[in-house]
């Protein structure tokens, strides 16, 4: 209404909601935290366990790209976070990497991360060159902050990401656009998300608006009827994640999503893909490995060691070898918080 307002905003800068914002700044002060103090806690296995799942899912959606002749494979990392999955990618071999994320620091620590990885490896060792964006994936358009414009993606890889644009159709459309507008026929729009089966079901089994346990609390407004678009309820988990999220109700996506030529390729609860997956050995071990905790003393020297020193990770194979370890498992209440999640997978149609 009044025109200084217009002077201060230029046109070009695209409003920001409360909610992005909230999300942003949320994500911005998560601290990184060390393998001592992350043992320490409560969702220390559901953390892993969640780790493995998109692992597994990663690792096989690679072999297939490969499989249908893919040689030089690019991804797309939506809601890369502060690059938990760059090891991922690394042990995938793939080549190009684009990680976009709407937390400017979780960006950075990304950026920094791969940065680290690139310097620490070995000089036979390739590894995959890498863009980083920080941008609202459910208000801009990706495609034009690419440094390739050209640029064709084998995967969008979406974790634990996508139900913050279930916040209107107009974001769920512009995040799902993200993901595939620029992936190549055949690829795959690849993610983990809350099933919003499951927490209307646990809500409407509550004799209040909230459900959960000592690590994790769902909290909604009302129940009885939810909206399609714009469904709100609040998830805390142990001090890692206190956001407002949103129901993203499958079919929605599912019908959306063939606006993009995608259809749905695999739609499994958490629980449901690990009973599969872990009838494979590979995955088994992987498992295994991945719920192990490290028995020692992170200390070299009797003074306290960065994980991201090379005399930690020496320190670590010692102790490895010697066999001090120890294979943990899920508490019965990390578990009905990782039972919330499904995995995804939709393909683009040729
Ligand atoms: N994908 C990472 C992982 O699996 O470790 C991070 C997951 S974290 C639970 C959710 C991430 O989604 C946060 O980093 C957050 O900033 C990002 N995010 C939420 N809304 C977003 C949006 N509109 N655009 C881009 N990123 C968004």
């Amino acid at each position: 209404e009044r025109g200084d307002d217009e002077e201060e905003t230029p046109p070009t800068k695209k409003p920001v909601t409360d909610h992005s914002v909230k999300v942003a700044s949320h994500y911005n002060k998560l601290q990184e935290v060390g393998l001592e103090v992350r043992s320490q806690s409560r969702i220390f296995y559901m953390r892993n366990f969640n780790n493995w799942v998109k692992s597994v899912l990663i690792g096989e959606m690679l072999e297939r790209v490969r499989g249908a002749g893919s040689r030089n494979v690019s991804v797309l990392d939506l809601g890369c976070g502060k690059g938990g999955d760059l090891l991922k990618w690394r042990r995938g071999g793939i080549n190009r990497l684009v990680c976009a994320d709407i937390a400017a620091v979780s960006v950075e620590q990304c950026q920094s991360r791969y940065e680290d990885m690139k310097r620490k490896s070995y000089n036979n060792e390739k590894i995959f060159s890498a863009q980083f964006i920080t941008a609202d994936c459910s208000t801009e358009v990706l495609s034009e902050k690419l440094d390739d414009p050209q640029l064709m993606f084998d995967i969008c890889s979406c974790q634990f990401v996508y139900h913050y644009s279930f916040e209107s159709e107009q974001k769920a459309d512009m995040m799902l656009r993200n993901a595939c507008e620029r992936l190549k026929p055949g690829g795959f729009f690849i993610g983990t998300t809350p099933d919003a089966y499951e927490l209307v079901k646990r809500l409407e089994a509550s004799d209040s608006l909230t459900f959960g346990n000592e690590i994790f609390k769902v909290s909604f407004q009302s129940k009885g009827s939810y909206p399609l678009f714009g469904c709100q309820y609040h998830f805390n988990l142990e001090g890692v994640v206190d956001v407002p999220e949103f129901l993203v109700y499958f079919p929605v996506l599912e019908h959306m999503a063939k606006r993009y030529n995608m259809r749905l390729v695999l739609k499994q609860r958490f629980s449901e893909f690990c009973e599969e997956k872990v009838k494979k050995e590979q995955h088994r071990n992987l498992m295994m490995k991945m719920m192990a905790l490290e028995l020692f003393p992170c200390e070299v020297g009797g003074r306290q060691a960065s994980e991201s020193t090379e005399e930690y990770s020496h320190a670590k194979e010692r102790c490895c070898r010697a066999g001090l370890r120890q294979v943990g498992t899920l508490s019965r209440s990390e578990w009905e918080a990782a039972s919330i999640y499904l995995v995804f997978v939709f393909q683009k149609m040729a």
